[in-house]
């Protein structure tokens, strides 16, 4: 895993770094521009704020120092003593007018100017000023006075003005005295008294006014003179002579803001810059892992899949996908053709040369098929099962693919172990012809290749409706076998095997029938190929060995039953046998298993196994049949065998000479060279009874020698002696010979 970006992909790097830093940057830039704007906006907010409250502060302060004038002026009291006569008693030692306006008003200077235009009394802070105060104050006082003293007659409009003190700005404001509508006083036309009020506003008072209106270091200095820049609103006296500039310190909480939040904002970017960094180096690692771990994740299910729908040994689509892929062609309505493959001879292989060679096989097969499968889609759907899929391009074509892929198969096919033939067994089913579904339709195709099996190995097969008959009418022999073993209508027939020579009965054979209610007596080879598909032939053959047993035991004489292969690799049989001997009471040297090649090619080990077992019960077994299977004669070797029955295909064939009399004479040398005694089966002439007599078969079976007869007739058989048309049939044989 990459640690550092460096590491990684530089166009993963330029394509996610840069514009993620861009992003940071511009970002930054935006939130100072607008905390600035957003401080500056603040700022101008304040300053005029501050302006305006100083402006009201004092506009207040002089309109509070009109209304005490305004009192004192339009009084009756005041024309009359302080403008018709001067009494200075009633004015300030009575407190009227003079003293008192300081304390309770906070009025620095009382002027009053008499008729003739001259300050008669003065009165600062509170005490009477022994000089004239006019000169004190300077700048506009004359010029408010004289706005005063203009006013019209026994009239007291206000007139207001700036002063200046020591540069102290001063608020004067005058009015006329006048009889304020008192009719106790009589009004005299001419000049009037004018009395002037006047507020001193010292640093003290300004800075006081200030911080009752939040207005930080309100003060004043003459106008013109620069210091420290900042507002200030200029004041001008009456007379226009002196200028006095209104100053403050204005707050500035934008750039307070600013101070404050600029540098947390700068830590904070290049904080997020660092851990945006730091993330993005994790982050880009981890996406380099993910699309690492995803392309891996992405691998292992494809491989998963592959799986899930391939078969392991020939890496051929699996029956999944095989469903699958017919399921989209029949929904997409396409003409399709199934065959339904399957191999013949292969289990020998497999059995014989080991799984490694047979799994070789399967191979080479599956790569035959799928060279001659013109792109169709070929799956294993079992063993040594395929199937192909092909557009269906009507059945002379399909003929031909069937003929191709029955020789592709039929090649030799070349292993270590040497070279082996296998073959294929091919049924067609066609869409929407024979089915519509894929299920149905493979199951027609099965069909088919049942059929194809039958008629004969390494052939094919189309689907027809008879097919479907015939697998319905199975269904109800089925049906019908379950129903005879419940309801007993089995029935044995039994044979008798002779001595050659004597024609005495040495043991009979019991061989089934069926009392069909309807049909009558079926033979078995109507049924037991279906019992042993289905299984029923176990409790069949259970029942036959019983019975079997009890007829030998209770007539006194040696019986042969019949194992079907099915039966003899079913769980049991021993157990089987034994109960069978013990509930009939018979010793077991009586009881003769006939077992088929069949048998032994499937598992050798077990057959050996069971065998063994049997021959350990004390049962005799003989090889039924023998010559129609493989017959490799190293089995009679391996496998404890007490005789061998030589099939009724090489005795029926029987002549003075040729090769079937070749073979029972070889077959009747080897039996007696491995201590087993021959049978000859279906013997039904006296010549063939004759010459196996002369060649020294031991023992013969067959209509000519007796029919299976029921099990009624079986006692008069026995008692019977060794003469009767067999005996007559072989005296004739001799009396030729
Ligand atoms: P298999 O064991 O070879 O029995 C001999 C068959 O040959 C019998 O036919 C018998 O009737 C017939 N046969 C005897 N002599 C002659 C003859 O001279 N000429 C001709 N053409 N046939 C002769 P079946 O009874 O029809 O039985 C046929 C086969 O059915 C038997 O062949 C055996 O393989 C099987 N089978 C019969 N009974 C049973 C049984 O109980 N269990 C099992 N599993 N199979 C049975
Ligand atoms: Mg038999
Ligand atoms: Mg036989």
């Amino acid at each position: 895993m990459p640690t550092s970006p460096a590491d990684l992909n530089p166009k993963l790097q330029r394509r996610i770094l840069l514009p993620v830093l861009g992003v940071l940057a511009v970002s930054f830039c935006l939130a100072v521009a607008l905390l600035l704007r957003i401080a500056s906006e603040q700022d101008r907010r304040e300053l005029s704020r501050g302006t305006d409250l100083a402006r009201a502060a004092l506009a207040e302060r002089d309109e509070q120092l009109q209304k005490t004038l305004a009192d004192y002026s339009a009084w009756g009291a005041a024309y009359q003593h302080l403008h018709l006569t001067f009494d200075f008693d009633w004015a300030y030692i009575q407190e009227n007018v003079g003293p008192t306006l300081f304390p309770s008003y906070g009025v620095d200077y009382v002027i009053l100017y008499g008729p003739h235009g001259r300050e008669i009394y003065g009165v600062k802070e509170g005490e009477l000023s022994d000089r004239l105060l006019s000169g004190e104050i300077g700048g506009g006082l004359a010029a408010v006075v004289a706005e005063a003293r203009a006013a019209p007659e026994n009239e007291s409009p206000v007139a207001t003005g700036l002063g200046v003190v020591d540069g102290d700005p001063v608020l004067v404001v005058a009015t006329a005295i006048s009889t304020g509508g008192d009719q106790s006083v009589t009004y005299v036309p001419g000049p009037p008294t004018v009395l002037v009020f006047a507020d001193r506003l010292t640093p003290g008072d300004l800075a006081d006014m200030g911080r009752q209106l939040h207005v930080a270091g309100l003060g004043v200095r003459p106008a013109g003179v620069e210091a420290g820049g900042g507002p200030t609103e200029t004041l001008v006296t009456k007379d226009g002579a002196t200028r006095l500039a209104l100053t403050w310190r204005p707050e500035q909480p934008g750039r307070e803001m600013v101070g404050a939040v600029l540098p947390g904002l700068a830590v904070a970017a290049i904080a997020l810059t660092v851990a945006l960094l730091g993330l993005l180096r994790h982050g880009l690692a981890a996406a380099a892992a993910v699309t690492r771990a995803s392309a891996d994740l992405h691998q292992a299910h494809r491989m998963a899949e592959h799986q899930a729908l391939h078969d392991a040994t020939t890496g051929l689509p699996n029956r999944l996908k095989l469903m699958a892929h017919l399921e989209t062609r029949l929904a997409a309505g396409e003409p399709t053709a199934v065959f339904f493959l399957d191999l013949d001879r292969f289990k020998p292989i497999n059995d014989t040369l080991g799984h490694a060679a047979g799994d070789e096989v399967l191979r080479t097969v599956a790569l035959r098929l799928e060279q001659a499968a013109r792109g169709g889609l070929v799956a294993r759907v079992g063993g040594d099962e395929f199937v192909l899929v092909l557009p269906s391009r009507g059945q002379p074509g399909l003929e031909t693919t069937c003929a191709e892929l029955i020789a592709a198969v039929a090649a030799p096919i070349r292993l270590e172990a040497g070279e082996v033939d296998v073959g294929v067994s091919v049924g067609v089913a066609l869409a929407p012809d024979d089915a519509g579904g894929a299920s149905e339709l493979l199951r027609m195709a099965d069909i088919a290749l049942y059929e194809a099996k039958n008629g004969g190995r390494g052939t094919f097969r189309f689907f027809s409706a008879e097919m479907n008959d015939r697998i319905l009418e199975r269904r109800t022999l089925e049906a019908e076998l379950r129903q005879a073993l419940r309801n007993g209508e089995f029935v044995l027939h039994y044979q008798p095997r002779l001595d050659t020579q004597t024609l005495e009965v040495r043991s009979v054979e019991a061989l089934i029938r069926w009392n069909h209610p309807r049909d009558g007596l079926v033979p078995p080879s109507r049924f037991v190929g279906l019992a042993e598909e289905t299984g029923l032939i176990v409790p069949i053959g259970a029942w036959v060995l019983t019975t079997a047993c009890r007829t030998a035991a209770r007539l006194s004489v040696a019986v042969s039953v019949n194992v079907s292969p099915v039966q003899f690799r079913a769980e049991g049989l021993i157990d089987m046998v034994k109960e069978a001997l013990r509930s009939a009471g018979l010793p077991p040297g009586m009881l003769e298993l006939e077992i088929t090649e069949g048998v032994l090619l499937e598992d050798a080990d077990r057959a050996t196994a069971t065998l063994n077992a049997l021959k350990d019960l004390g049962v005799r077994l003989s090889m039924d049949d023998f010559g129609t299977g493989y017959s490799s004669l190293g089995y009679l070797r391996t496998f404890p065998f007490d005789a061998i029955k030589i099939d009724r295909q090489f005795v029926s064939d029987l002549k003075g000479s040729g090769d079937a009399r070749a073979i029972v004479q070889a077959v009747v040398g080897l039996g007696r060279a491995l201590g087993m005694s021959v049978t000859a089966e279906g013997v039904e002439t006296p010549e063939q009874l004759m010459l196996l007599r002369a060649d020294r078969c031991e023992e013969v079976q067959g209509f000519h020698t007796g029919r299976p007869c029921p099990v009624e007739d079986l006692a008069a058989m026995l008692s019977r002696p060794a003469d009767g048309a067999a005996n007559a049939a072989a005296s004739r044989v001799s009396a030729a010979s």
